[in-house]
């Protein structure tokens, strides 16, 4: 079995407490990883860790070259390690090995070289000259925030905390990470290649632990400047409150109920299939994930029949198999939210016309078939509610007008795709979705380039990108006025006789 300790100062510790939890595989049902267990005098002493090198100055303090270099060393890290971080992302969290090498491992690597760029192309340092209301030389400047938390989900553990590294190191800052409890062990290692890139200590913290105690701790605690969170939105909204209390800045990025439309000239094969990878992969358990499935009503039992048959080309089985395309779910508890979902369709009068239920012959492992709901009214629970499993509802419309009005009938507005052989038409479409993120005729195709979040009760603020950046800065304007006697400065007049 392995052992993980808490990442914090540029070294692993045990916890205070001496606390140790397992982490399970949920393919297997069995511990592979033993995981220390952080309290909150842990979480404040990765506070304390991190408020420390931010006052030292030793990570802001260093030229923004330097800076990018440090995060490409870490993406060349990531690499070097590839096979050890995709083995434990798949071990960890039900990823299947083909996802982890293929799209986790690259993406979390790519993300600070993306990082990289954008800082190189971020000016510290903007000059003005002003003639009103007095001449005066107007230095707008970027400085870090500070110390920054992220508290990571289970989903994407090892991608999302580097959504969080990658921006706070760019822009400065120092950080406390909280991955999942369920899955803590490929944001721990990232801390120590972190530290082994170049990163100073105390620079990045990275602490795993109950949500309700450390998650909790981080996010009220005094000294920390920023939250950034992914996860649920009924916590996100915690996340809120929480970091009010000292007023600081946050960023969420929460739940989804996405809209893939499909346009009646779209290449309806193409499309079933695009239904299928935009709610399927990963289980299901991704938070712009495809959802709601919008078919115009002519072409809809074509359509439903078209994804039922595509779905046979998904393979469930062993995680560490490459021929496995779909691992298990993250664990019981979501297995049940998936069953209950299931259940609640069911009720409200929606036709489950594929899966709805355990795969056969699989006893082992929090394993859910792909589950098609056809018939689906928006206004069903199934339709409005993220389920966060692989189940899809199949939503007829009978115009263009009326697939908008759907998509958008949402508190959620992560992202949404729309399906057609008319570019312009479809970015007609696009252009009146109510989301963060659009797709054309793909599905799930993030770039770190560009900004992702939500809009609605899907999120505040954007990760990634120049956009992301700008999230984990303080902007400063130094007004330089002239240097001259008082009788010149003409405003004092104002109070002045
Ligand atoms: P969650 O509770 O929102 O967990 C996300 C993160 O927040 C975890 O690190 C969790 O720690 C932490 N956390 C929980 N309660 C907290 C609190 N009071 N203060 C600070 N941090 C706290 O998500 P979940 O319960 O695991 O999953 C529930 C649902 O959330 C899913 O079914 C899905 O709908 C949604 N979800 C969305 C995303 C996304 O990418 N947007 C990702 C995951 C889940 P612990 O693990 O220790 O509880
Ligand atoms: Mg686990």
């Amino acid at each position: 079995m392995k052992e993980f300790g808490l990442f914090i100062n540029g070294q692993w510790e045990a916890a205070k407490g001496g606390k140790t939890t397992q982490s399970i595989n949920p393919a297997t049902e069995e511990p592979w990883a033993t995981v220390a267990v952080a309290d909150r005098e842990d979480a404040r002493k990765a506070v304390a860790a991190a408020k420390k090198a931010h006052d030292a100055g030793v990570w802001r303090g260093t030229p923004k070259e330097e800076r990018a270099e440090v995060l490409r060393k870490i993406a060349a890290g990531i690499g070097e390690r590839a096979e050890e971080l995709a083995a434990a992302e798949a071990l960890d969290s039900g990823a299947t090995i083909r996802k982890s090498t293929l799209a986790d491992v690259p993406s979390t690597a790519d993300t600070f070289l993306k990082f990289a760029d954008a800082l190189m192309a971020d000016e510290e340092e903007t000059v003005f000259e002003e003639a009103a209301p007095v001449p005066s030389r107007n230095i707008i400047r970027k400085e870090p925030i500070g110390v920054c938390v992220g508290i990571v989900p289970w989903n994407f553990p090892m991608l999302m905390a580097s959504w969080k590294i990658a921006p706070a190191l760019a822009a400065g800052n120092t950080v406390v990470i909280k991955p999942a409890s369920n899955t803590p062990v490929t944001a721990l290692l990232m801390g120590e290649i972190c530290s082994q890139a170049g990163v100073p200590d105390g620079v990045v913290n990275v602490i795993s632990g109950p949500g309700g105690s450390i998650g909790e701790e981080l996010a009220s605690h005094p000294d920390v400047g920023k939250v950034a969170f992914t996860g649920s939105t009924e916590v996100g909204r915690r996340i809120m409150q929480l970091a009010s209390g000292t007023v600081k800045k946050v960023t969420l990025e929460l739940g989804g109920k996405s809209p893939n439309i499909i346009l009646d000239d779209a290449d309806l094969d193409t499309a079933a299939l695009a239904a299928l990878f935009g709610t399927f992969f990963h289980q299901g358990q991704i938070c712009e994930s495809g959802t709601r499935v919008l078919v115009q009503k002519d072409q809809y039992d074509t359509f439903v029949e078209k994804m039922i048959a595509g779905s046979s080309k998904i393979q469930l089985g062993d995680t560490m198999d490459m021929m496995t395309s779909m691992g298990p779910l993250v664990s019981k508890t979501q297995y049940d939210t998936v069953e209950n979902y299931v259940g609640v369709g069911k009720d409200e009068g929606a036709e489950c016309v594929l899966g709805g239920s355990r795969p056969e012959g699989m006893e082992k492992g929090y394993y859910y078939s792909p589950t098609i709901f056809a018939g689906v009214d928006n206004k069903m629970r199934i339709a409005q509610e993220e389920i966060f499993g692989p189940v899809v509802s199949v939503i007829p419309y009978d115009d263009e007008a009326d697939a908008v009005g759907i998509a958008n009938d949402s508190m959620y507005g992560l992202g949404g795709a729309v399906w057609s052989q008319n570019e312009e038409r479809a970015l007609g479409v696009a252009r009146q979705i109510e989301t963060g993120t659009v797709w054309i005729n793909d599905y799930h195709l993030l770039n770190a380039r560009f900004p992702f979040g939500g809009y609605k009760q899907s999120g505040v603020g954007r990760e990634l990108g120049a956009w992301g950046l700008h999230e984990y800065q303080e902007v400063k304007h130094i007004h330089v006025g002239e240097n001259v006697p008082a009788d010149q400065k003409i405003y004092f007049g104002m109070l002045f006789n």
